[in-house]
């Protein structure tokens, strides 16, 4: 990847005319059907741009409450858009279409107006869910009848494609907007893609370019994302089969609770309310043996796999795991 970026040809992204990175936007666009794209420094910012670009002052957005939008971006859109946030309750990152259909207001003089609908696709929080293809598909055609946007985080979309055989652009279909990763599990150090029509990208450039986003020879990080996209696509099943490994691994450890669906895509998340000790000395106990796993407040630990982690990785991460959890069991039994 590193030689990729050193030999990539560049020229000037706010131009228009960096090839390698209009290369990469015209590759994520077809992998998600959508006319065009745009390059952007982070997920952060594709999310932000698409309720932007999707929504004015005012207005309302529905996302569930254990996505990124709601939880981690700062409250950008309420911040920098003057958007509310309806986070609809969930258990595990994924809502019902019924819960969508009742969430949307009617219009009134009085109420926020519904704008726009996000699908995190898999799902980051809540343990690396996937969204059923058909529940997604409802949810856009629910958005769409009653007159909102349709968005897809997808910063791990190509981690559900991978374990579903489903193809990107079959997510993507009829959405508005949506988005991939580069430095998620595809291991590149900066970038997103955020696609949709070519008006929508056009307005995602105006914004990114007020965002402070825009790029000079940005060729040199798109050749990355290339690079990802030929060559790391299938360490992503890879991720998802370790996240299963570990999850069997760990299976039984005593104080350890797993959701029944944990472990579907490349996160593993458990709660470790049963050890008594909050989830933050979990993991930092967790890394004082070499493993690095992320508290979620005060019960949840996430597992994330990743191109850095190997099979043997897995089992040695598993024994850490399992050792702590069994020695605080029996320093508090
Ligand atoms: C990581 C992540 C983002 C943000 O992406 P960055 O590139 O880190 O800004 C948004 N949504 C989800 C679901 C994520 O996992």
């Amino acid at each position: 990847m590193r030689e990729a970026m050193a030999r990539a040809e560049v020229g000037d992204e706010q131009s228009g005319s960096d090839p390698t990175t209009n290369a990469l936007c015209a590759r994520v666009a077809d992998l998600l059907g959508m006319e065009a794209g745009v390059f952007m420094p982070s997920g952060t910012m594709c999310n932000l741009a698409a309720i932007l670009v999707q929504t004015r002052a005012g207005d309302e957005i529905i996302v569930d409450d254990q996505s990124h939008i709601y939880n981690t971006e700062a409250a950008g859109a309420a911040a920098i858009g003057g958007v509310s946030v309806r986070a609809l309750p969930t258990r595990n990152g994924l809502y019902t279409p019924e819960q969508a259909e009742a969430a949307i207001r009617a219009p009134q003089r009085t109420a926020p107006r519904s704008a726009l609908i996000s699908v995190e696709q898999t799902t980051s929080f809540s343990g690396g869910s996937i969204w059923d293809l058909a529940a997604m598909r409802r949810i856009r055609d629910i958005a769409r009848a009653r007159g909102l946007k349709a968005h897809i985080d997808g910063a791990r979309l190509l981690n559900a494609v991978a374990a579903t055989g489903i193809p990107a652009r079959t997510y993507a279909e009829g959405f508005d907007s949506a988005w991939i990763d580069l430095s998620k599990g595809l291991g590149c150090p900066v970038g997103a893609v955020l696609c949709g029509s070519h008006d929508f990208v056009t307005e995602a450039w105006r914004w990114k370019y007020r965002l402070g986003g825009a790029m000079r020879q940005s060729g040199v990080l798109a050749a990355a994302g290339l690079y990802a996209l030929d060559h790391h696509i299938d360490q992503l099943a890879e991720d998802n089969a370790n996240a299963g490994r570990l999850g069997a691994a760990l299976a039984g450890t005593p104080g350890l609770a797993f959701e029944p669906e944990a472990g579907q895509s490349n996160i593993l998340s458990f709660s470790v309310a049963g050890l008594g000790v909050p989830a933050a000395a979990f993991a930092d106990a967790c890394l004082a043996q070499g493993v690095r796993v992320r508290a979620l407040g005060s019960e949840q630990i996430r597992a994330t796999t990743h191109l850095d982690v190997d099979r043997a990785g897995i089992a040695r991460a598993a024994a850490v795991i399992r050792a702590e959890a069994e020695r605080i069991a029996a320093e508090r039994g």
